[in-house]
């Protein structure tokens, strides 16, 4: 007679390999329906159109359509909530920005964390902000904008997508390097904030080039500086704010591609290798060039590389945030 313990050992043994078999077909048949990119902003704003650039060569790699869904509010941490609690299956996919690294120090409490609830899908493109103004605003110079801004503290009005928004984060930083407070007007994406500072609803807005360039270009927005150290290749005559004198003065926006937790490694090999598909697709690498997005280098599109550098990412803005004491509950 075969000892109970040698079945049951030989039972877990053939659950296991059957189990890891019908992962092997599920990984080998990945995907055989669409598959969602969650977007954390509004459509139209900077995030969506890097997403929806990115979304049709990508499909092209997978063989099924990618489908961007836009999931909005709370800068951005609603849709890091969703898909930390979607089913890791590879079917949910999510593309963020920094303020993946960002949310940790800004919210007392979060529904998700983001070293514990993901899988890394590698870091996707590096994208510069400009400073903006309705293009009536009274001033047209960083140094008028300075002398205006404190002659009309109580008056003047900045645009961002929400606590957690790099457009927010931008506007920290702005606000404290001036030494100057103003009233904020949060948005659910930059997309719907540019919509009222074309209507001329607000006055000012941090927002990356991404969305701004053709702005900038057509002269429907009033530009005061690009918040990187070196002028863009696309707005050549844009200075930089570092060296109009706010020394130092560097952000610079970078997206990472997750999965939930727990998606199986061949699905995810399978979406890197659709991440990069897409980044060497002539058309998306042209754009991004038109608009002074730097596609990152390979090994940065790989899942250590973005873990890695969310790491990083986070020690750096958590002291930065804490000194300026904003916080949400
Ligand atoms: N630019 C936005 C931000 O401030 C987000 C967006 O709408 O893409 O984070």
């Amino acid at each position: 007679m075969i000892p109970k313990s040698f079945r049951s050992a030989t039972t877990a043994l053939v659950g296991t390999l059957s189990l890891a078999a019908a992962g092997h077909a599920f990984a080998q048949a990945y995907p055989d329906r669409p598959v969602t990119l969650v977007v954390p902003f509004a459509a139209g704003g900077p995030t969506d159109v890097v997403a929806r650039m990115m979304s049709v060569p990508m499909a092209k790699s997978l063989g099924q359509q990618v489908v961007v869904e836009n999931t909005v509010g709370a800068g951005g941490t609603i849709a890091a909530t969703r898909v930390a609690r979607a089913k890791p299956d590879g079917y949910t996919i999510f593309i963020h920005h920094m303020g993946m690294s960002t949310a940790p120090a800004l919210y007392r409490k979060l529904n998700f964390d983001p070293l514990n609830d993901y899988e890394y899908v590698g870091q996707v493109v590096d994208v510069p902000m400009t400073l903006l103004a309705r293009k009536d605003f009274p001033a047209n110079t960083l140094p008028e904008l300075l002398a205006y801004i404190k002659a009309n503290k109580d008056k003047v009005t900045l645009a961002n997508a929400g606590l957690g928004a790099v457009s927010h984060l931008c506007g920290l930083l702005f606000q404290s390097a001036i030494g100057v407070d103003m009233t904020t007007v949060p948005y659910k994406g930059t997309g719907p904030a540019m919509t009222d500072l074309l209507g001329g609803q607000v006055d000012l807005l941090c927002d990356q080039t991404t969305q701004t360039v053709p702005l900038i270009k057509e002269g429907r927005v009033k530009v005061f500086g690009v918040t990187v150290s070196k002028r863009l290749a696309a707005l050549p005559n844009v200075p930089t704010l570092d060296e109009q004198g706010m020394k130092g003065f560097e952000v610079k926006v970078w997206h990472g591609m997750y999965a939930p937790k727990g998606t199986p490694a061949p699905v995810l090999e399978k979406i890197n290798a659709a991440l990069r598909a897409a980044m060497e697709d002539p058309t998306v690498k042209q754009r991004m060039v038109d608009l002074s997005a730097d596609i990152v280098p390979p090994e940065k599109m790989t899942a250590a590389g973005l873990k890695t550098f969310l790491e990083s990412e986070i020690a750096k803005w958590g002291p930065v945030i804490k000194k300026a004491g904003v916080f949400a509950d």
